[in-house]
């Protein structure tokens, strides 16, 4: 493993373009549960509350749930980046990292400091219309048991996330499909890589001649795939070690 990790840490130290790929695992050292498996949220809540149908349809049974999962259950927790997030960032400001593409809604790249960052299922720290499309700080919504209102035009807010059944927002999209295609390592942390269409990304890095370094608890379904150095472990961990080895002029 400390072979492994000097490796990375020698193909990190000599990229132009590193691109950092992130999922559910990278939030996990920050206290944010998994949505399925082991503790997953959704073995306690009803996942049809995040269909865009069902929200339309049956907006405050679908309320009751974001509410209380999104905006009670994890803003009690107070949430902070993990070190993993903070090496990103770290990373990005040296001018080595040029964007972190993330699977994950929770905002702590941003909160961490990383300025270019691909929200590929959107955040939930901010609210939409889905009427007029404003956009409004999540810390601006009145949480109270009526699903809330947009202030300019009283259309229904959701949460700017991709709810089941929604695209995948398009700046995101195209951002990610370019920064694949241009960086000479992508870092694959904490994802499954079961979810779809973000699970094609790291293929496209890989077939532009990008070196994939991947960091999970477990093997993904990259792993056997197109990971060139697999490292098994906490991101948390792992990516602190990496930092103390990249050689710095
Ligand atoms: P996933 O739940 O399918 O997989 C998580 C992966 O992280 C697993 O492979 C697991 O082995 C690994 N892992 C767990 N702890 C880790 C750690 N400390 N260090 C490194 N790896 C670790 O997650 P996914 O692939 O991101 O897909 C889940 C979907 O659910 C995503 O679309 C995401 O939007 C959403 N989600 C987001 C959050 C969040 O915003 N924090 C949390 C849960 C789910």
């Amino acid at each position: 493993m400390e072979e492994k990790i000097k490796e990375a840490a020698r193909i990190l130290s000599g990229a132009k373009n590193i691109v950092g790929f992130t999922g559910a695992g990278t939030s996990a050292e920050s206290g944010i549960p998994p949505f399925r498996g082991e503790g997953g949220i959704w073995n306690k809540y009803d996942p049809n509350a995040l269909n865009i149908e069902y929200y339309y349809r049956h907006t405050q049974d679908s309320w009751n749930i974001i509410r209380e999962v999104f905006y009670n259950y994890f803003d009690n927790k107070q949430v902070k980046p993990n070190p993993g997030h903070d090496i990103l960032a770290k990373w990005e400001k040296e001018g080595r990292l040029s964007c972190v593409i993330t699977q994950n809604i929770d905002d702590l790249h941003t909160v961490a400091g990383n300025n270019t960052v691909y929200e590929f299922h959107g955040n939930m720290s901010r609210f939409v219309c889905t009427k007029c499309g404003s956009k409004f700080p999540a810390r601006e919504i009145q949480m109270t048991e009526k699903p809330p209102r947009c202030e300019r035009c009283g259309g229904l807010l959701k949460p700017d996330f991709i709810f089941f059944g929604e695209g995948i927002p398009e700046e995101a999209y195209y951002g990610s499909v370019n920064a694949a295609e241009k960086c000479d390592a992508f870092i694959i942390i904490g994802t499954s890589g079961q979810v779809s269409p973000a699970n094609m990304i790291p293929g496209i890095a890989k077939r532009n001649g990008a070196k994939i370094i991947e960091i999970n608890l477990e093997p993904s379904t990259y792993t056997n795939y197109i990971t060139d150095i697999y490292l098994q472990g906490k991101s948390g961990e792992i990516l602190p070690k990496i930092d103390a080895l990249i050689e710095r002029h």
